[in-house]
């Protein structure tokens, strides 16, 4: 990850963000940066008192430049405790007890981070999902933002559909995604991003039918919700999905929006190293933001040996894939350009 740059932040600001962190005695937090915006980032816990709780994001992020010192580090770790944990609790199809039980546990980790949390809940349709009947039911999505967000103004979306088809566990397909998404969201509370983000984990992203319109039911429903003007600000949306797979990663569109977002994620990744390759795809919660003229982009997507069965276990997910996509989305959200 490129550090270190700190681009237009004024002298006097350096020297005052130096001079506190050698205060707080927490120089590898950069506990003393600051946002661009003139106010504090949120106080990391290691400058502050011990037993503080996370700090909260703000939602005054600018497209100003960030001071970049000594960003925590993703933790792979820590992402793959996630994976084994969801996958742990079974098949997660939308409207199951599991999946509820899930979301819950991620609703309540990004509250813990400092997020503003919500669920929107909806209603999906009975059909056949991969080979297997479903009923119809209630779901949702769990949406964090952070603390000051206004939808009006300019932001980000980073998303991963944490249901399951109803025959796995969803290690790859996609605890990965919403590992990766929960260990942003960390380090995004941590040292803040260029611009706002809004993180979430969609319900009912498995099909349901074979139709364009009978999967991808949660980022459909997000999108219904956003009137012209949210639309309007929402400068860019990327769908985390199955990014444990090994090789390069896969950065692709619909082939509807302008390709800026994949773009910009390709050069991320060329930045930080990572080896990645744009491509084209449909099957994920990229699409319907796409359809409804978003600038949009799907990561992820490599062959998995488990897909849609029993055995998409945590071992079939690589750890230093994780890390690399963790690695390319970061400097996405932090790049100044
Ligand atoms: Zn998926």
């Amino acid at each position: 990850m490129r550090r270190g740059s700190v681009g237009r932040v004024p002298h006097q600001l350096v020297v005052i963000a130096v001079t506190a962190a050698l205060l707080a005695g927490c120089a590898r937090d950069g506990g003393g940066e600051t946002d661009g915006t003139g106010q504090r980032p949120p106080t990391t816990a290691a400058s502050s008192a011990a037993s503080t709780p996370a700090a909260t994001p703000t939602g005054t992020s600018t497209t100003a430049p960030l001071e970049r010192t000594e960003a925590p580090a993703f933790d792979s770790a820590a992402a793959m405790g996630t994976v084994r944990s969801l996958a742990r609790g079974g098949p997660r199809e939308a409207t199951s007890a599991a999946y509820r039980r899930a979301a819950d546990r991620v609703q309540q980790r990004l509250a813990d981070l400092g997020y503003t949390t919500r669920r929107q809940a909806f209603r999906v349709p009975a059909g056949e999902s991969w080979g297997v009947a479903v009923g119809s039911g209630r779901t949702s999505n769990v949406v964090a933002v952070p603390a000051g967000f206004a939808p009006e103004r300019p932001h980000l979306v980073v998303g991963a559909h944490l249901d399951t088809v109803p025959q796995s566990p969803g290690a790859e397909d996609n605890g990965s995604g919403v590992a990766v998404l929960l260990e942003l969201a960390r380090t995004a509370a941590e040292v803040g991003t260029r611009l706002p983000v809004v993180w979430v984990a969609f319900g009912a992203e498995e099909p349901r039918g074979p139709a364009d319109d009978e999967h991808h039911f949660g980022s459909q429903e997000y999108v219904a919700r956003l009137d012209g003007t949210q639309q309007a600000a929402l400068r860019g949306m990327v769908s985390l999905d199955r990014v444990g797979g090994r090789g390069r990663v896969p950065v692709c569109t619909g082939g509807l929006s302008p390709v800026r977002v994949r773009r910009e994620l390709l050069a991320a990744a060329d930045r930080a190293g990572v080896p990645a390759r744009a491509c084209d795809n449909r099957t994920s919660d990229h699409w319907p933001f796409e359809k409804a003229g978003g600038t949009v982009a799907r990561v992820g997507g490599n062959d998995s040996p488990g897909y849609h069965s029993p055995r998409d276990r945590p071992s079939t997910v690589s750890p230093r894939q994780l890390d690399r996509v963790g690695a390319v989305l970061a400097e996405w959200l932090m790049a100044t350009s």
